[in-house]
């Protein structure tokens, strides 16, 4: 009998260790529990949200209709209105980068808690199987042999021990399988999330194209309405003489500064790189051509190069930029000084990727193509000027 006690005992004993470490897990567990379920509650929130932050079309179309009187006007706040669409979807693309990286760490925890939680009911089968049978035929005995009633009383207390013990494993148990449900519900959510973001994106997209669309048919309305062609014939001509002088300024505050400074750049007769990382076609050539909207005469002066949105524009040569702005009728534009009274030109962008003042070397995305501006389609006006004069960009650069 002594020996079967100190058996058991050694086995409580054993026990005992084990519940002690069962006890920390137990408080680490309920620590985890909590905040799973402060994640749940901001991935709710996160998700209630969402919906809202969706661009207000018919609240853009409101806001667009007071300006259309002044095209210029008209069009500054239609770009304005897409780029913030467009900063829009970016940000839900972050998003959307950044779940994907949560979904993969909660769906490892989600297996770590699984294996934490099968753990945890094997040793408990473990344990119903060694303590229950033993319990039935070994407590009674020890019960029985109790020497008086002080050491009656002592095995009373360690037997409700042992019930509390297995009370607090299953306790633990639940726990685990508590938090396995939290991490999956977690999970459930955070794809829920991911489905949305993703739809958002397509709806935001969708909007984008409607205001596109809308900017061409607009701009394209305004110019072939009959009665208003003479007028469309002059405000186009005011609009290329407004961009001339806006160049023409920049040309003479460069040399000003130039002269300031007494800083000369000097072109040294380099060879130009094409301007794209890559077109699809020439859409409107440099020089004399008959407008294809007014059906009259006009010197366009540059290069349409059509492209899709979002395609590189390059530095056609080493130089300083002298503008990256915008204009409602360039748009997003660059301007780059190349020396010795050299200029290249670069319109329409979605984006700008340099600053003014930037030292740019030939081949450097400087911006990437879009539809800004006076523009009804995705496409770069490349323009070169020399001498205060525009010339023929194909004497710079050829065409792939
Ligand atoms: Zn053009």
């Amino acid at each position: 009998m002594l020996s079967l006690t100190l058996l058991f005992l050694a086995t409580w004993h054993g026990d005992v260790m084990m519940g002690s470490a069962a006890k920390s897990g137990d408080a680490s567990i309920l620590e985890s529990i909590r905040a799973k379920q402060e994640q749940i509650s901001k991935a709710e929130k996160e998700k209630n949200g969402l919906k809202k932050n969706l661009s207000d079309v018919q609240g853009i179309k409101k806001s667009l209709e007071s300006k259309k009187k002044d095209l210029n006007n008209y069009i500054a706040e239609l770009d304005n209105q897409i780029a913030q669409i467009e900063q829009r979807m970016n940000d839900l693309k972050e998003q959307i980068t950044s779940k994907e990286a949560e979904i993969t760490e909660t769906q490892a925890q989600v297996e770590d808690a699984l294996a934490r939680e099968k753990g945890q009911m094997d040793s408990m089968i473990v344990r119903a199987q060694q303590m229950y049978e033993k319990r039935s035929n070994l407590m009674s005995d020890l019960l029985l042999s109790a020497s008086g009633i002080g050491d009656f009383l002592n095995r009373a207390e360690f037997m409700e021990k042992l019930v509390t013990y297995d009370k607090e494993q299953w306790t633990n148990f639940q726990n685990y399988r508590k938090y396995v449900e939290l991490c999956e519900r977690q999970l459930e959510l955070e794809k829920e999330i991911l489905d949305q973001t993703k739809e958002n994106v397509q709806l935001e997209q969708n909007t984008l194209e409607i205001f596109m669309e809308q900017k061409k048919r607009d701009i394209e309305a305004y110019q072939s309405d009959i009665e208003n062609k003479e007028k469309a014939i002059e405000e186009y001509e005011a609009m290329i003489k407004q961009q001339d002088e806006e160049i023409k300024a920049l040309e003479l505050a460069i040399e000003a500064d130039r002269k300031r400074l007494s800083v000369m750049r000097t072109y040294d007769g380099g060879t130009f790189t094409f301007p794209l990382a890559s077109y699809t076609r020439v859409s409107d050539p440099y020089g004399w051509r008959i407008h294809p909207i007014l059906k009259v005469k006009q010197f366009h002066n540059g290069i349409d190069l059509a492209a899709p949105k979002g395609t590189a524009i390059y530095a056609a040569y080493n130089g300083v930029v002298v503008a990256a702005a915008y204009s409602p009728t360039m748009g997003n534009y660059v301007m780059i000084d190349h020396g010795d009274n050299l200029y290249t030109i670069y319109m329409h962008a979605s984006t700008l990727k340099v600053q003014a003042n930037a030292v740019v070397s030939k081949g450097d995305t400087i911006a990437l193509v879009g539809s800004t501006g006076r523009s009804t389609g995705n496409h770069l006006h490349f323009s070169v000027r020399k001498d205060g004069e525009y010339v023929s960009p194909t004497d710079y650069i050829t065409l792939p």
